[in-house]
């Protein structure tokens, strides 16, 4: 009997040691969103954030277009600044992070740097855009990159 009750508590230790660092893994990546957010995260977060307050404000009619379009390029290069100082302090970290992260990341990224931008507004927009969906401004004969 006392046998039984050895073996099971060597088990629950052997299966407590084996998870620990997986339980204390998925901690970690929890509490990574709020408490433990690094410089670069902290300042790419801002910057999207601040980019995406611009886009409704302009829309809600809280900003007139002269400055609309000096916040947005302004913005718009500092969240692609943020968005670099990030990938290479993770890459420096060899931290491997959440694929749908990085694929986030990558799609931000690409339509930051190859969007069409608008002649007529400084809307940025989709790669491969023909139209502005800002104003419908012809795009075809600027081409992305
Ligand atoms: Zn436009």
């Amino acid at each position: 009997m006392t046998l039984y009750v050895g073996v099971a508590l060597v088990a629950a230790a052997v299966l407590l040691f084996i998870m620990q660092p997986v339980v204390r893994g998925l901690h970690a990546s929890l509490e990574r969103e709020d408490d433990e957010l690094t410089e670069t995260e902290a300042r790419k977060r801002v910057a999207l954030l601040a980019l995406r307050d611009v886009e409704y404000d302009f829309l809600a009619g809280k900003l007139d277009e002269q400055d609309y379009r000096s916040l947005k390029s302004e913005l718009t290069a500092e969240a692609l600044a943020a968005l670099e100082a990030d990938e290479a302090a993770r890459a420096s970290d060899g931290a491997s992070s959440d694929p749908d992260v990085e694929e986030e990341i990558a799609r931000i990224r690409d339509g930051l740097r190859s969007g069409v931008v608008c002649d007529d507004c400084g809307f940025t927009n989709e790669k491969g855009s023909r139209f502005c969906s800002a104003c419908g401004h012809a795009l075809a004969d600027r081409v992305a990159r």
